[in-house]
């Protein structure tokens, strides 16, 4: 007997908790960068309607410096990245390697190294639906490996 009401405890508590894990945050986007120059996602999304704000966490989960392994998070419209690469370059390292003109840039983290996280918050009326926007890290070279694409639904 129980041994029942234990078993229809822990089933309470475990269906509980169900859909906290389903919803798991849908406006907070995570994504983690390594010494191997990865990210670990090559896309990422979320739905409009559902979030007038997102947030967008990005770790660095390597141990190499900032400036032998420094990623960033630059979001803009996919047509505009090679132009920001490229501006990036000429930057700089004293500029973490973002152009002075940020016109073209949506939303950008900082220039981390290793163990070293950042949180931005990103306002989603500024995004369109179907939109064809890419994400990558400005460190010269990286935007070839380190890039991906912000799904708006
Ligand atoms: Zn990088």
């Amino acid at each position: 007997m129980r041994t029942n009401v234990l078993m229809m405890f822990m089933a309470t508590v475990v269906v509980g908790f169900m859909p906290l894990c389903a919803s798991a945050k849908p406006c907070a986007l995570v994504i983690n960068s390594n010494d191997q120059m990865k990210f670990d996602k090559s896309e990422l999304r979320f739905s409009k309607k559902s979030c007038p704000k997102i947030t967008l966490r990005l770790n660095h989960t390597g141990k190499l410096a900032k400036q032998i392994m420094g990623h960033n998070w630059v979001l803009s419209e996919t047509e505009n990245m090679q132009t920001i690469t490229t501006e990036a370059l000429k930057a700089g390292p004293k500029k973490d390697y973002l152009p002075d003109d940020r016109s073209k840039i949506i939303a950008h983290t900082k220039m981390l190294g290793g163990g070293e996280n950042d949180t931005i918050t990103i306002k989603t009326s500024q995004l369109k639906k179907g939109g064809s926007y890419s994400y990558f890290c400005s460190f010269p070279g990286h935007a070839a490996l380190m890039k991906g694409k912000l799904i708006v639904e």
